[in-house]
């Protein structure tokens, strides 16, 4: 055992498609940090990882290159001249689902909670190792494009619980007449629940079934999530709180 013969014909196993090979190489992604090693280092990177790479090292700059190119992810500092990370995220998450992972300072926790409720979909510490840089660029980049939710419900289907109506497919809110807008982590967190009805999930299972199993990020992101869930839809969220375990949207009665 364990001896190669020259000319030994091998039986090759072919490699399961890993989540690395499902992505597209080419995606072009905006770094917009002012630090030059920090973009250079992160360009070098992403570029070995086959992405196209631009960079802005400004914060208006990068919003301007951002709505001009539409790349598809950016990776946004939050400290920048021009304008800060989380006016360039206000200002694009208007009506724009480019994925956002920010970069922050290490162990700032308010910065990433912040961060998120402004809707970045993911974030990287800094100073960050660039293997799982570039894991976090892919997989950010895969759930923006096999959104779980589309896949799973028709275009058409509308959700109704008493006065709160979601149109799936549109990805659209109402609270009576009254649309609601909101960042596409609160609509998947709240559509996973409601798909769920009836079953207790627990802030891990939400994060693997919206964020993906390689978020890092801890559980708060949900807490953060269904807050401002509830903070947006008031008394006709119908996310209930189950203590010591998760959360639920009761069955119907
Ligand atoms: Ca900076």
């Amino acid at each position: 055992m364990g001896t190669v013969m020259a000319g030994q014909t091998w039986q090759v196993t072919p490699i399961p498609p890993t989540a690395a090979t499902e992505t597209p190489d080419n995606a072009h992604i905006l770094i917009v940090e002012d630090e030059a090693n920090i973009a250079s280092f992160a360009r070098m990177y992403l570029e070995a990882a086959g992405f196209r790479v631009s960079h802005a090292d400004r914060g208006d700059t990068g919003l301007a290159m951002a709505q001009q190119h539409q790349p598809d992810l950016i990776l946004l500092d939050l400290m920048l001249p021009g304008l800060d990370g989380y006016e360039v995220t206000r200002r694009l998450r208007g009506d724009d689902a480019t994925p956002i992972i920010m970069l922050t300072a290490r162990d700032d926790a308010v910065d990433k909670v912040v961060g998120l409720e402004l809707g970045a979909d993911d974030y990287v510490t800094k100073p960050f190792n660039p293997r799982e840089l570039v894991a976090r660029v892919r997989a950010v980049l895969r759930r923006a494009d096999s959104s779980a939710i589309s896949k799973s419900q028709p275009r058409d289907t509308i959700i109704q619980i008493d006065d709160l109506r979601i149109e799936v497919g549109g990805r659209e809110v109402f609270v009576g007449d009254k649309r609601v807008a909101l960042t596409p982590k609160e609509f998947d967190l709240l559509v996973a629940l409601i798909e769920n009805r009836g079953i207790v999930l627990s802030r891990e299972q939400l994060l693997e079934q919206v964020w993906g199993f390689t978020f890092l990020g801890d559980s708060r992101t949900i807490d953060v999530h269904v807050r401002q869930l509830r903070r947006k839809l008031n008394s006709s969220c119908p996310i209930q709180t189950v203590w010591g375990t998760g959360y639920k949207v009761p069955a119907k009665r």
